[in-house]
């Protein structure tokens, strides 16, 4: 993972994202408070507006970076949680490197796992995090068996999409969809399917790469 790759990812997250913006509204309408898919599509705008100043950065330094970025300009409660993704993703890479698949899983799992710190959330919560954690343990577990990286790419957008759809019969109990209760349930919800978009994306970018 090299920092042409992540303006790459950038670039088709945010087609991903604008091309998706219907669904993801009707989401957030449902359970949420309209202002997901704002809220994501400015973090995408705000990294594609760095690109000229993170081209010549290093991959830890261009995810510091972002992350410090997303803090300040991606309001609500997706901001901070955005952001400290980024910032450990960073620290993840400066420390062990970003090269080798089990790296960059370990980046991403030190990612959700600021995530889920800073949201106080876990599986179960109907938040991001029913599609970001499965996808990190997955991730780790399958680079740790040297599993073939075009398997591992299928295999991750396959359990995004799981978790993604599990989020559908849960109540919620973090963020603004707690205050609805029982009315939660039978809505997927806006941030998971934010994320399984993203990891959809990303393994699609990715498989394409090898
Ligand atoms: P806000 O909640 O401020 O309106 P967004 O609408 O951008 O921010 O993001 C909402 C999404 O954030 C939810 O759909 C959910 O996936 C995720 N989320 C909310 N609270 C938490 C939390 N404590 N931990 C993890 N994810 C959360
Ligand atoms: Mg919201």
């Amino acid at each position: 993972m090299d920092t042409a790759f992540i303006l790459e990812a950038a670039r088709a997250v945010n087609q991903a994202i604008l091309a998706h913006e219907a669904d993801i509204e009707s989401l957030d309408r449902e359970i949420g408070d309209g202002d997901h898919f704002i809220n994501i599509k400015r973090g995408c705008a705000t990294i594609l507006e760095m690109q000229g100043e993170l081209a010549s950065l290093p991959a830890d330094a261009a995810l510091q970076k972002i992350g410090m970025k997303m803090l300040s300009t991606i309001g609500g409660a997706s901001g901070p949680l955005i952001g400290s993704f980024f910032i450990a993703m960073a620290k993840s890479v400066k420390e062990h490197g970003g090269d080798q698949l089990p790296r960059i899983a370990a980046a991403f799992t030190a990612g959700v796992d600021a995530i889920r710190l800073r949201g106080k959330a876990d599986v179960g919560e109907k938040t991001m995090l029913d599609v970001l954690i499965p996808v990190a343990q997955t991730f780790t577990r399958l680079t740790a068996e040297n599993a073939a990286q075009r398997d591992i790419l299928a295999t991750l957008q396959i359990v995004a999409e799981q978790g993604m759809l599990s989020t559908r019969d849960m109540i919620a109990t973090k963020g603004r969809a707690a205050f609805l209760g029982e009315r939660a349930i039978g809505h997927i919800d806006p941030g998971a399917r934010t994320s399984q978009l993203v990891i959809h994306t990303l393994c699609d970018l990715a498989a394409s790469r090898t």
